[in-house]
């Protein structure tokens, strides 16, 4: 069970995961019709992840007996500037991302809701993670993607990027 309030702000999470996902899926949309293949495929593994992480807080909603509410997407932008812009953007989307989960956690610790934050540790070290490879790719970009032949030896490095789906989802699945 939950307070109403630490409830709420974990169903808005749910969504604003999902609105991270279609903002990286835009944005590899926007990378692939640019050829900036690599790049793209770094978003839509991006896209995937984010899709986990919508799902790792549903699930977590259900089987601690809580309801799950979803709300409206709302629609990301489907045009962009340039790739310098998208990986800006990128790192601040992942700043506001880590100030939505501690403020949850906040929440729940004045709540008492203790197997919330302790659910939240994980998104906690995750977003450290996200806000470094986001620092990363730009730092990257602006050292190295100046000129052409940078830009192509970066944009083939991104390409290596792999999908695996972390093991947190499996922790709350049904039947798990
Ligand atoms: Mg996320």
């Amino acid at each position: 069970m939950f307070v109403a309030d630490v409830e709420k702000l974990l169903n808005d999470q749910v969504i604003a995961e999902i609105y991270s996902a279609n903002l990286y899926l835009s944005m590899s949309a926007w990378l692939r019709a640019k050829n900036l293949d690599g790049y793209a495929h770094w978003y839509y593994v991006q896209y995937k992840e984010e899709m986990d992480h919508a799902l790792i807080i549903f699930n977590y909603i259900l089987n601690a007996g809580g309801q799950v509410k979803l709300g409206a997407v709302e629609a990301p932008p489907s045009d962009f500037e340039s790739l310098e812009a998208i990986l800006k953007q990128t790192l601040e989307h992942e700043q506001s991302v880590t100030a939505l989960i501690y403020a949850i956690v906040e929440a729940a610790q004045q709540a008492r809701d203790f197997k919330t934050v302790q659910f939240l540790d994980w998104f906690v070290k995750e977003q450290v993670e996200e806000e470094d490879n986001a620092s990363a790719n730009l730092g990257r970009w602006q050292t190295f993607g100046s000129d052409n032949r940078g830009l192509h030896t970066l944009d083939q490095e991104m390409s290596a990027r792999l999908y695996t789906q972390t093991a947190q989802l499996a922790l709350y699945e049904t039947g798990a």
